[in-house]
């Protein structure tokens, strides 16, 4: 996507296209990956690297972890080819062998091996059900190694450290390896360093030249443990980069947050206590301590004088409806008019409905409106909410566009968060009101359990408030891991055993359509395979690529008990209701990220007959799951789900096991992007970036003084190419 935000204002000016190497053919491809500047090039870094620098002799493979990438020697002692399909070389010195294996390659290759002749590969080892080793597509590095060592009369010496670059479509690797050295033997140096010299100095982390040569090009004398940390992406160099993307969001979005509450807001002055007391009465429920806490929050917030900006977190079913009454109750009793925003439709209804009765009791009179209301109803309802008669004005985003108009709108409700980013939430700001110039009340609202570090850099400019404790009588989802062959035939079971108890069931899967590269479980291959093997249950499904009213209606469906199975991807992870639902099934469950799968989790067991059985989960692991460390790495992940019902120890957990990755779908939220979303430990960054941000904005809050002057160029430019991202992706 070309105009990509660039990560450094630096060498922001000066084009990709100014490299040796980057014609123009070539430099159209790299700004199409978002390759644009000299500054874009730096911070392309690399996906991993490969330790050339020792030659491992065959016979010493056997010490040497799968899958890591080795350089090896030896002499051709028989080629296998099937042109087109694949080609094998088997090597040998002395009594070693080794098997390189290349698939489909092109024709001429083959060429490159005579027997007898001593070649030099690269690539990650691999052994058969043998033992024997094996290179899958290695590099052949025979020219490159016979120049570097011929004047060298020791021992075998290798190439050095390989850094590995995601590929760009339509560059070869070599021309981009050339490219982004070439970036760094020239404008390194000239890279402003945006984190302050104090920053950098408490923390103990190195200038931004130096990390950026460490990164593309790390020292040949490199130790194990500094190699290690490079491969794993937790280098002095990677954190050093990682904390001033953070440093530049939590900056940006700590002086948002103060610009907005410089702004006059809309007092509701209703005497809280008063309100609360008919909140309570109104409610069929006795609140928990943690809701009460929360309505206390928002209420402090609304009857203050500047424009409430928060952010209630609360797990599944921990009743967040009930502190969004209350806000409307504060906003309503003191003569204001609230808007809540849901992302569905069927949310919206959900809402509308269970807010009824309780506003009623109130005296407030609550209205749905979304796009499927008739037209002349909706025109009979808008002209009611124009003349102040609609208390609560339920509906989805579209509630957004212009032509609502609340003459005395003193509270905005956003459910389920995660879908409105920074551009809308700015947006919804904007609404002022034109006379007086007041800002609306804010509450969103979000089911995602957000560690609370995460939570304030990506709502740095919400204050917040947590739901942490559930209400009583919930009973906790029963979560169960399978894997190994019999793992669907066992799952498939046990969809069968609760269909026949009339309980519904979810199945989750990771992708929609088969995606060649990624591969995984489908969403539309599963509904085709369960319609045959559970017949005659009646199994719906349910994509984000169908349209708003096919979705709906397959949601609605499940819902009233028209679909006993319900095939998915995770669109339904944002708050359907169906309290029928009692066994959740996730397919693949590896490829979802814990805070996920706790969230997809939350979508059964909702339903209060304490006679029905207890609500399930099934994880399953793929059938390609193997023994290798990935899959135990990922078996004991999902083992942290099974374990707990606590929504923020798991994503904390997750967080500090794979970053913020997808938690933070950045892209949405109209963020600058991070450079390292999954990077492990990132709890702790984001900590000290928290504290680091306070502490320079405490010091210099329009960040005047020299030394933050970088800073302050990098958060204009990044913000603003991040908005326009966010309000793209909006
Ligand atoms: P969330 O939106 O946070 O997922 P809801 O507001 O939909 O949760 O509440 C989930 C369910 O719990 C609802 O059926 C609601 O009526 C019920 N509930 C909420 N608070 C309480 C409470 N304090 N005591 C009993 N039930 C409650
Ligand atoms: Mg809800």
């Amino acid at each position: 996507m070309p105009g990509e935000p660039s990560w450094s204002n630096v060498g922001s000016l000066v084009s990709v296209s100014s490299l040796p190497g980057a014609g123009p053919a070539t430099s159209a491809r790299l700004v199409e990956q978002g390759l644009c500047t000299v500054g874009d090039v730096l911070s392309y870094v690399p996906r991993g690297y490969d330790d050339l620098r020792t030659v491992t002799p065959l016979a010493a493979l056997g010490g040497k972890a799968e899958g890591s990438v080795v350089l090896v020697r030896g002499t051709v002692a028989r080629v296998n080819v099937f042109p087109g399909r694949f080609l094998m070389v088997y090597l040998q010195d002395g009594a070693a062998r080794l098997t390189a294996r290349w698939f489909r390659v092109p024709g001429g290759m083959s060429r490159a091996f005579q027997k007898g002749q001593e070649v030099v590969l690269a690539g990650p080892l691999r052994f058969d059900a043998d033992g024997q080793a094996t290179l899958a597509h290695p590099t052949n590095l025979t020219g490159a190694l016979g120049a570097a060592g011929a004047n060298e009369s020791g021992g075998p010496r290798g190439l050095g450290i390989r850094s590995r670059y995601a590929p760009v479509p339509g560059v070869a690797g070599r021309v981009l390896e050339r490219i982004i050295a070439a970036a760094v033997d020239r404008h390194v140096d000239d890279v402003p360093d945006v984190l302050p010299p104090a920053t950098r100095a408490r923390l103990g982390l190195p200038s931004i030249a130096e990390s950026l040569r460490q990164i593309h090009r790390p020292d040949p004398e490199a130790s194990r443990e500094l190699l290690d940390a490079l491969v794993a992406g937790r280098s002095d160099a990677h954190r050093r980069l990682a904390l001033e993307d953070l440093l530049v969001i939590q900056v940006g979005l700590a002086r948002r947050h103060a610009e907005a509450r410089r702004r006059p807001g809309c007092p509701c002055d209703a005497s809280p206590v008063a309100v609360l007391e008919r909140v309570t009465s109104a409610l069929p429920f006795a609140p928990t301590g943690a809701q009460l806490r929360c309505m206390a929050d928002v209420q402090r917030d609304m009857v203050g004088p500047r424009p409430m900006q928060r952010l209630l977190v609360g797990d599944v079913g921990s009743g967040k409806t009930a502190v969004a009454f209350a806000a409307a109750a504060q906003a309503g009793l003191s003569g204001g008019q609230t808007l809540l925003m849901a992302p569905t439709e069927i949310l919206a209804e959900q809402h509308a409905r269970t807010l009824e009765p309780w506003a009623s009791r109130l005296g407030l009179r609550v209205a749905l409106l979304t796009a499927s209301t008739p037209r002349p109803q909706r025109e009979s309802l808008l002209a009611l909410a124009r003349a102040g008669r609609i208390a609560i004005l339920i509906g989805t985003q579209a509630l957004l566009a212009d032509r609502v108009v609340l003459p005395s709108l003193r509270l905005a409700i956003v459910d389920e968060q995660h879908r409105f980013g920074v551009a809308q939430r700015a947006r919804l700001r904007g609404r002022d009101d034109a006379d007086s110039g007041q800002s609306p009340h804010l509450l969103v609202m979000t089911a995602t359990p957000i560690p609370r570090t995460l939570a304030f850099t990506l709502y740095g400019d919400l204050a917040l408030s947590v739901l942490d404790e559930m209400p009583p009588g919930r009973r906790p989802v029963g979560t169960r891991i399978l894997k190994g062959e019999n793992a669907r035939r066992d799952s498939e079971n046990a969809i069968r055993d609760a269909v026949a108890n009339a309980r519904r069931v979810f199945v989750v899967c990771p992708v929609r359509e088969i995606s060649a590269r990624e591969g995984g479980v489908t969403a539309v291959e599963r509904h085709r395979e369960l319609e045959t093997t559970l017949a005659p249950a009646r199994v719906g499904l349910v994509h984000g690529a169908m349209d708003a009213r096919s979705k709906d209606a397959a949601l609605r469906a499940f819902a009233a008990g028209r679909l006993d199975v319900l095939v998915a991807t995770t669109v339904i992870e944002v708050g359907i209701d169906v309290p029928e639902a009692s066994l959740m099934v996730v397919e693949e469950a590896e490829r979802f990220g814990l805070a996920q799968l706790h969230q997809l989790r939350g979508r059964v067991g909702r339903g209060t007959d304490a006679a029905a059985p207890a609500a399930e989960c099934i994880l399953t692991m793929g059938a390609n799951a193997g023994m290798d460390a990935e899959t135990t790495d990922a078996a004991r992940r999902l083992a942290v789900v099974a374990s707990t019902h606590d929504g923020f120890r798991i994503a904390e957990a997750d967080l500090e096991l794979r970053g913020c990755g997808d938690l933070f779908g950045v892209k949405q939220a109209g963020l600058p992007r991070l450079r390292f979303p999954d990077l492990a430990g990132m709890g702790r960054l984001l900590d000290l970036a928290r504290g680091e941000a306070t502490r320079i904005l405490e010091e210099d809050p329009a960040l005047e003084s020299m030394e933050h002057q970088p800073l302050r160029a990098a958060i204009d430019s990044r913000w603003a190419a991040a908005e326009i991202f966010g309000e793209e992706a909006g």
